[in-house]
Order: C-alpha cells, then structure tokens, then sequence
C-alpha cells in the first residue's frame, strides 16, 4: 500500500475508509455490513459515487455549501495561479486575494467594513463570540458578557458555540459549557403551540418580546449581544414571522445588545440576496459566513463587523490588552479567498441569485402541490433554494413521525438517484424536516426531478 489511491481501484478506497475514517455526524454500525459511500467526481448538480452511480445533488454538498455546483474550471485555476504565487503566509500580513476578496464582499453588505479571516464557521462565530466578550471587558467594565442564542439555531461544534447550541440532541453527551450563554425561545409559527402563552395573532412580534423577557430577566447591563441564524438550518428550516425582525431590531437597540447574525448557512446567495439578513432590513454588528463563500473549492470562513466595532480595539496603542488578540493560522491560507472572489462573481455573471429566486419559487410551488397530494407534509417553508418539508403523523396534533420513516424517504429518493437531506430533531421537542437547498445553478428540470423523486418515496414509505 503505497498510500494513494486512483479510480480504478476505488475497492481498496472503500476497505481503507472502513478500516480508518470516522466520518461526520453519522453512526458507523451499519458500515459493518454496508460499504461506505464514496463520493468520487462531481460536474454542475450531479455528483458519482464508487459503483459509478449517478446522483442528482439537492442538498449542495451535504450541508448547503457547494452553490455554484462542482466542476467550476474558472474557480480551479484562480486557486492553481494563486497557490502557485503564494499559498500562504500569516494574516499578520495582508495578501492580495485577501484584499481584493475582502473588497468585493464589503461592496455587497452596505454598513459592514472590516473582514477577519477564519477556517470554519464555528471558528468564525468564536471569533465574534471573543470580540463580545472583550467589548464587555473594555467598555463595560467587565459587564454585558453574556450572550443569547435561540432553541433550534446551530452555530458550531466547538464548545463555545455549542453553548450557544439550540439543539439540545447535538449538544447533551458534551458539557459542561461555557457560562454566560443565555437562550431564548424559538420563533418557528409551526410549533408556537409549543411555547406558554403563544398566541394566534402577532406570533412574530411576541417571540421578539420573549427576548426582551430574557434581557430583563437576566438584567440589560449583564447582556452583551444576541446571535440568530437568519433562517435557521439545521434546526428545521425556520424563518422567523413577519414582525420579528423589526422588534429584534428595536430590542437591541433599545438594551445596547450587539445583534450578532449567523450567516454560515444563508450567506452569498442561499436565499436569494447576497446575505440572508439582507431580506429582512436588519443592521447586524457581526456577520459570520462560511460553507457558500467558495462553495466549498477551498477552506474558508471569515467574521464581517462595522467600523464602529473596529475602532473599539485600537483605542490605544501602547496598551497591550486593547487590540484583538487573536489569530487563525489558516486564515492566512490564500486559496480561500481566491477562490471566494471567482465564486462570487460567478453568481453575479450568471445571475444566479435571480435563479435562486426563480428556482426557489418553482420548488416551494411543488412541494406544496405535494402537501396537497400527501397528508404527512405538515408544513413547507424557507426562502430562495433553502427550503424544508416538515413531516407529520397528524396534521392536528402535529405529531412528529418517526425518525426512521424520514430516513427511509432520503433513502428512497437516494435509491432513485436524488440526494435529499434531513433534520431530525429529538430533544426537548420532535420534528423530522426533509431538506433542500440545491446549488443555485440548478433548472426547471432539476427542481421537477427533486420533487417527483420525494413524490415517490412519500407514497412509497406512507402510502
Ligand atoms: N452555523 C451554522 C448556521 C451552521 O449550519 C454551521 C454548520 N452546519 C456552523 C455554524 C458551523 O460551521 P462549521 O461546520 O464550518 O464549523
């Protein structure tokens, strides 16, 4: 075994992933029967696994990143051209895809000024978490460190942002957390009868109010910021009701609360805009972004703040604790940026958030034309080509089915070539939420092939 592996000898790739990989998110048991799924080439939608089996890619990579779709020349060779310049060198030093990408995205987010390069979105969140914690310290007088995070949003795997987790099934098995991390309820309409005293009429502004509850609880002078995902994800595809931006907005003002917005998911171009915040008029402080920036061809996250911000950490220059110190040594990696600026102005050449638009509009129309036909939709929501299909045993009750019915459904359709996602959610509150965010290239034919295929799994599993 020499240690590398070709196509033709894509068996050998199986029994070494058997013997050595711990794969992401996923339990290994069934691999003990079951080969592993090997994903080997991917061109536009479709990607090719190891049986040479093709698939139609509705969830963009697995998790809402690859948005241009695969086999993108023009992104490759920026990053060859770059990496063959210079792969890297601290972001103690400035680059020059760093600069010219930093540009281009402060252009698309009117308000916003300084960019801080990092390699994840969970480390992109830490880093805003850091700031927060610094502002209390240096203008509060060591108040206002903590932090709010709402029931359902994810913001990352590390333990900070795990303590700012609202799924409690990811986060149970690995506390303790990190102190300070406050939560505040949900703002899915679909399940507001799970929340004390929700009522019919202006849910969107009574769960904003639910924040302010916290604040005043908790004590304004003690609460630093507030971070929301735009839409939520992984939580089950959640957008907020009309009413609740304009109040969280307010709020934040109102208690000197920075609004810190989560837009690994939604971010350059999931919904629609450049930046899920962007539908809904708020003026964030922070904004963390991730998975869409280069649609995966390189590792790359960066936190986005306002100069107002920036200005607090350079206050004094002879003080040793007044600047941010921190650093991510992949962030100075320069085939993320590289890659960032060719990804984004492929979705501004191609018009893709239009097709996002577009696309987005056909399916949210079929899935609701497969609520009509199939009983065990409960509800359809999201926004642009980030949309989710709740299922339920009960429309009434809103009972959720069982997990394993939702995993047949993505099995079935992953049997008829279309890879479709699911959330399941167990702890505190069920719900299973079927998954789509295809890449914002895809087609009229595409969204209908995505579609008829769950049309068929929904018969096939519920009957
Ligand atoms: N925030 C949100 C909303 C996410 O969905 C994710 C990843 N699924 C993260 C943060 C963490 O990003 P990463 O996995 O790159 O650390």
């Amino acid at each position: 075994m020499d240690g590398t592996f070709n196509e033709n000898d894509l068996s050998r790739v199986v029994e070494a992933d058997r013997a050595h990989i711990w794969h992401h998110l996923i339990q290994h048991k069934p691999f003990e029967t079951n080969d592993p799924r090997i994903i080997v080439e991917g061109k536009g939608m479709r990607v090719w696994d190891q049986k040479g089996k093709e698939h139609l890619d509705a969830v963009s990579g697995g998790v809402w990143t690859v948005n241009v779709g695969y086999g993108r020349e023009s992104i490759c060779k920026a990053v060859y051209d770059q990496l063959m310049k210079l792969c890297y060198f601290a972001n103690t030093a400035g680059s020059i895809p760093g600069s010219n990408f930093a540009e281009m995205l402060i252009d698309k987010m009117p308000g916003m000024s300084r960019v801080y390069y990092t390699n994840s979105g969970s480390e992109a969140n830490e880093k805003a978490f850091k700031m927060i914690r610094q502002i209390a310290h240096k203008k509060y007088g060591g108040k206002k460190t903590k932090i709010l995070y709402r029931d359902r949003d994810y913001h990352g795997s590390t333990l900070a942002t795990m303590s700012a987790g609202g799924q409690d099934e990811r986060t149970a098995q690995y506390g303790p957390f990190a102190p300070d991390f406050v939560r505040v309820p949900h703002c899915m309409e679909y399940r507001k009868h799970e929340l004390d005293g929700a009522p019919e009429e202006n849910f969107g502004e009574w769960a904003a109010n639910q924040i302010e509850e916290v604040i005043l609880r908790e004590g304004p002078d003690t609460v630093g910021a507030l971070c929301l995902e735009p839409v939520t994800a992984g939580g089950g595809v959640i957008e907020a009701p009309e009413g609740y931006w304009p109040r969280v907005q307010e709020i934040c003002k109102k208690y000197d609360v920075l609004l810190h917005i989560d837009e690994v998911v939604c971010g350059v171009g999931r919904t629609g805009t450049w930046f899920g915040y962007q539908q809904y008029g708020i003026k964030p402080d922070f904004v963390t972004m991730a998975k869409g920036v280069a649609s995966g061809y390189a590792a790359i996250a960066c936190m986005v703040t306002t100069e107002e911000v920036f200005d607090m950490f350079k206050d004094d220059a002879s003080d040793p604790m007044s600047y941010f110190r921190d650093i991510s040594t992949f962030g100075g990696c320069t085939a993320g940026p590289a890659a960032a600026v060719e990804n984004m102005r492929i979705i501004q050449d191609e018009n893709l958030l239009q097709n996002c638009v577009d696309m987005g509009d056909r399916m949210m129309g079929n899935l609701q034309a497969l609520m009509e036909k199939h009983k065990v939709i409960g509800d359809v929501r999201g926004k642009g080509l980030f949309l989710g299909a709740e299922l339920v045993a009960d429309r009434g009750s809103k009972e959720p089915v069982d997990e394993k019915q939702a995993q047949a459904v993505v099995a079935d359709c992953m049997a008829q070539g279309v890879i479709i996602g699911v959330t399941n959610r167990s702890i505190p509150s069920r719900n299973n939420t079927l998954c789509f965010s295809p890449a914002l290239i895809a087609t009229a034919d595409d969204i209908d092939q995505i579609t008829d295929a769950v049309d068929g799994a929904l018969g096939r599993v519920f009957g």
